[in-house]
Order: structure tokens, then sequence, then C-alpha cells
């Protein structure tokens, strides 16, 4: 039995080859620092914890939970909505569960393409995006993110024959995988986009509370008129690092949000009910985990960005996120460079050319392992490449 002709488009596994090479490295002993796991590497906050743990033996939670979520999360979330940005929700029909942001933000794409249509997608990007439009049938068109833009779409740079065929637009600020934010001048853009050209906005703000300098970004509900044209997609997973937890949630535009659940509730049953417990939990005990968390990374990016200096790099360091998005030294490509950073200082660092073909030139170093150990990860690099050629 063939495969669909989707699932032929879709691209090989791009890190194949590196994990090859970290497993042959294990096999041998060698001592691995990876810089490459765009997953925090700190626990969940015990607060969080307890409370799932409670949760876990009422045995209503052991039923089938509702497709939408318990209303009491889907409050919860607007709840944190109002308190953080300002942006008022109707937890009935503006918000809605997900089994973390990933599974919406593939099928989003099944609820509204036809065989054929377009959607607008950056590049490079989080790969879910245009995977998820090739799965449903449809065609990424490729939204070049460039650091002479501070990585953000040039919308006009987008052929009006395209942005008329386009039915839906990715965005995501703080951005994986080049760290970068977005102002509301660029979302109120962004609405306005969307209104001339009839395109819903799906804006990705899974990192929106993890930015640097005290940086606080914003939601892209908080542009005037956003709840017409678009929605967000948001997670616990890296504000309380419960990415193995699978909760996330979809919030604005109410025809949006409905017919994403309409499409959900025919494929899945929703979150187990303790989850959703210790999620409302997150949202609505003290923040102060949240705070220590945005220290760690801080103290993180110093070190990196530190590193990087000492070997040549002048880069602008990310504003949000946990992502490093450096260009490779010349005579490299991304693959090549991140090859040759493992075999020879036992560092992994993640090829640019993973998030899309913008990425090519470039690799990706995450803050999700302790200070000391991303110390001794740029000294090993600085030992192999000394002062770069850029
Ligand atoms: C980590 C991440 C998410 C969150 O995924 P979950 O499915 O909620 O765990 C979403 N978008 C981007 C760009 C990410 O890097």
């Amino acid at each position: 039995m063939k495969e669909n002709s989707a699932m032929q488009k879709l691209p090989p596994y791009l890190f194949a080859r590196i994990e090859k090479k970290i497993e042959e490295a294990r096999e041998k002993g060698i001592d691995i620092i990876n810089l490459g796991i765009g997953d925090p590497d700190l626990p969940t906050p015990k607060y969080i914890i307890e409370r799932m743990a409670q949760s876990i033996y009422d045995s209503v939670n052991h039923q089938y939970p509702t497709s939408a979520g318990l209303l009491e999360y889907r409050k919860a979330v607007a709840d944190w909505y109002y308190r953080r940005f300002g942006v008022e929700l109707d937890p009935r029909t503006e918000v809605l569960s997900l089994i973390g942001s990933k599974e919406g933000i593939a099928h989003i794409s099944f609820s509204y393409l036809d065989k054929g249509d377009i959607n607008l997608v950056p590049d490079p990007g989080y790969p879910v995006y245009g995977i998820g439009t090739i799965l449903a049938g449809g065609q990424p068109y490729i939204m070049p993110l460039l650091e002479e833009n501070n990585f953000l779409p040039v919308l006009e740079d987008i052929p009006e024959d395209i942005a008329k065929k386009a039915k839906l637009m990715f965005i995501n600020y703080p951005n994986n995988p080049t760290g970068a934010i977005a102002d509301l001048d660029f979302f109120e853009k962004s609405v306005e986009f969307a209104k001339t050209f009839d395109i819903l906005i799906c804006h990705d703000a899974a990192y929106s509370e993890l930015a640097f300098d005290g940086i606080k970004p914003p939601s892209f509900l908080q542009a005037k008129g956003a709840k017409e044209v678009g929605i967000e997609f948001h997670s616990l997973s890296k504000t309380y690092n419960m990415t193995g937890w699978r909760i996330g949630w979809a919030v604005g535009n109410n025809e949006a949000i409905e017919v994403l659940g309409r499409f959900k509730s025919n494929i899945d049953s929703g979150i187990f009910q303790a989850i959703q417990y210790a999620a409302i939990e997150a949202l609505q005990g003290s923040q102060d985990s949240v705070k220590e968390i945005q220290r760690i990374y801080q103290e993180r990016r110093d070190v990196a960005l530190a590193g990087l200096e000492r070997m040549g790099w002048q880069i602008n360091p990310p504003k949000g996120s946990f992502y490093f998005w450096v260009p490779v030294p010349k005579g490299f490509t991304s693959a090549s460079f991140a090859e040759y950073v493992l075999e020879k200082a036992a560092v992994i660092i993640t090829p640019g050319n993973g998030y899309g073909e913008y990425g090519e030139g470039y690799f990706r170093i995450a803050l999700t392992v302790s200070k000391e150990r991303m110390e001794e990860a740029f000294d090993r690099m600085f030992n192999i490449l000394g002062k770069v050629e850029l």
C-alpha cells in the first residue's frame, strides 16, 4: 500500500544524520553537550505537580473530558490573558483547549484548506506550519524572515495573486528559531493585510513569557481588530516547563475557534482532566516560578553571548524565546558546521536549514542546559574554532 501524495511530499528527517552521529558518540562513551533541544531542562514547578497529584485520585477525572476543555480551564486561560495582556476573552466562545499547541497548529490547516489552497508560512520557522499545510493538501508559500528586516516577514513582498488565494498566515513571536520579537505595530499591519485579503492569521505565542532584558512581548490579540481576523496559539509547555504534559490552547476569533473545535471534537476527546486542573493551578498560582525561569534563561543567554563574542561573532542577542540564531563561519554550510562541532567538540547545535531554506547558513543554540554546561560547551568550541572568520 502506497502512502498518499502529501506524505510523499514530507521532507526527509533532516536531523537523521546528526542523530546517527550522536548515537555513535554516545556508544563510545563521549560526553556530549546538547545545545540542540528546544525543550526546557528544568522541572515543572512543584505547586503544579501537587495539584496534579491531588486531581489524579478524583475518579471524575478518569472519564472522557470534553473536547473543548473544562470551562474552569478556559476561564483560567481567559483570566490569564486579561491579567497579562489586558485582552478580554469569552471563555465559552473564544477559548479552546489543545493537546499542546502543536496539535492545534497542525489541525487548523485541516479545518480551512481545500486541495491546493495556500498558507503563508515563515521561513525559517517551526516546521509544523508548513507540514500541517502539506498534510492537509495545501501549499505553503514561504515568507522569508531576514535579519535585515528584524526577522519579520515583509507583507508588501507577498504577490497580490498569492495573497488573494491565501487562507491562513502563520506568524510566531517571540520567534523560534531567530529569537526575534514583534511589536504591536507589526501585528496591526498584519491585521490590515488579513482584512484586505480575507486571511485568517494564526499567531503562535508559545514563547510570550520568555524574553530577556525585562521585555514583555505583546499578544497578537492586543492589536486593534485582531479578533476579527485571527487566533493565537499558546501553551504551558515553555512557560511552566510542561512540554511533556501536552496542554495548550487557541484563543481569539470565535468563528475560527468554533471551526477548529468542531474539527477536533471529531478526532480527539480532549485533555486528561487532571492535567487541566494542574494547568489551572499553573495559570492561577504564584508566578514566582516564571520569574525564576526567566532569570535562569537570562543568565544562560549572557553566557552564550559572551562565548560567541569571544570567538568573534558580533550578533544582536535574542530578545525572546530561548534560542540563539547564529551565522555559520566562512567555508561551512549549516550541516557541515553542525557535524564539525559535534565531531570535534562533542557539542550538538542545530543546523539552520532544518527550519527552512532561509535557515541555510545559520545554526541554532538552545539555552536548555545549565550555565556550567554552557560554559563548558563554549570552551570546547573555542578550543576547536578560536577566532572564527565570518
Ligand atoms: C515549543 C513550541 C511550541 C509549543 O508546542 P506544544 O505543542 O504546546 O508543546 C509551539 N510553537 C513553537 C514555535 C515552539 O517552539
